[in-house]
């Protein structure tokens, strides 16, 4: 599934390359996650003036309104000339003066979804619930440490569920527990300062490694220019179940949390 660095890493790849274009055809495939919002029509003619990201959001920002695409499970987004016609899993083409933008979703949990702005309810309620952006200034420690005090959740559902801080999904939840040494079934609140600091830091670098690295490698995922990322084959802890911590050669464990895999390191992260 993409998360938050591969999100941001096809932001990157599409930023300059799209802003600026005029659009001049949209083509729906099969329904997506969520529909468009508008008649195709109105997007014609309307530019697209930047491209932002919120969470696993991107938004284009057009000369009315705001496209909000998500990549679902799935989904992966090319920008260029000259695409072949859209395959069977191809969704969304919008068609501008300056290439083509295709989401390709095989699973179809994506979405693109029209809004007049970021006010509109329609907008409003897919972003409205989003934590800090980890890589803004905005995620200060002060705001972090008081959000985990108000909290008696384990501390990986609490990061997965993204109302503190977006962007610690699965596989980088495990890296940054490990990394803090904290066990992911942790009360929250009963994180010391020291251990606050130190996973706050590693939430920041984690993910900034991750974009560096152009995200996670997973099985449906490329970015716009169709390769592949190398985040997880860099992990300490994730989908390595068995085999000797890097630091202590104690071998990871992994647990189920809420339907979804923990890893971790019985010595080097205390409960
Ligand atoms: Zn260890």
């Amino acid at each position: 599934m993409p998360e938050l660095p591969e999100v941001e890493v096809t932001r990157r790849s599409l930023a300059d390359a799209i802003t600026g274009a005029r659009i001049e055809a949209v083509t729906l495939g099969k329904p997506l996650r969520w529909p468009l919002g508008c008649p195709p029509q109105t997007l014609i003619g309307q530019h697209v003036v930047d491209l932002r990201r919120r969470g696993k959001y991107l938004l284009a920002d057009t000369s009315s309104g705001v496209l909000l695409l998500h990549l679902g499970m799935s989904g992966s987004l090319r920008f260029t000339r000259g695409l072949p016609a859209a395959g069977v899993h191809d969704h969304f083409d919008m068609v501008t003066s300056q290439g083509t933008l295709r989401l390709h979703d095989p699973r179809r949990f994506g979405a693109v979804v029209y809004a007049t702005g970021e006010q509109d309810p329609v907008a409003a309620k897919l972003l409205g619930g989003l934590g800090m952006e980890p890589l803004s200034d905005a995620f200060s420690l002060a705001a972090f440490q008081a959000g985990l005090k108000k909290s008696q959740m384990p501390i990986k559902q609490l990061l997965l569920a993204g109302r503190l801080v977006v962007g610690v999904g699965n596989i980088y939840a495990s890296e940054v527990l490990f990394l803090a040494g904290i066990r992911p079934t942790t009360s929250a609140s009963r994180i010391g300062p020291m251990r606050v600091r130190k996973l706050h830091e590693a939430i920041r670098v984690v993910l900034a490694r991750a974009v560096e690295l152009g995200g996670s490698t997973l099985r449906d995922f490329s970015n716009a220019d169709g390769t592949a990322g190398h985040f997880q084959t860099q992990a300490n802890v994730y989908g390595r179940d068995g085999a000797p911590c890097h630091v202590c050669a104690t071998p990871i464990r992994v647990l189920r949390q809420g339907q979804r895999s923990s890893y971790f390191c019985p010595a080097c992260q205390r409960p």
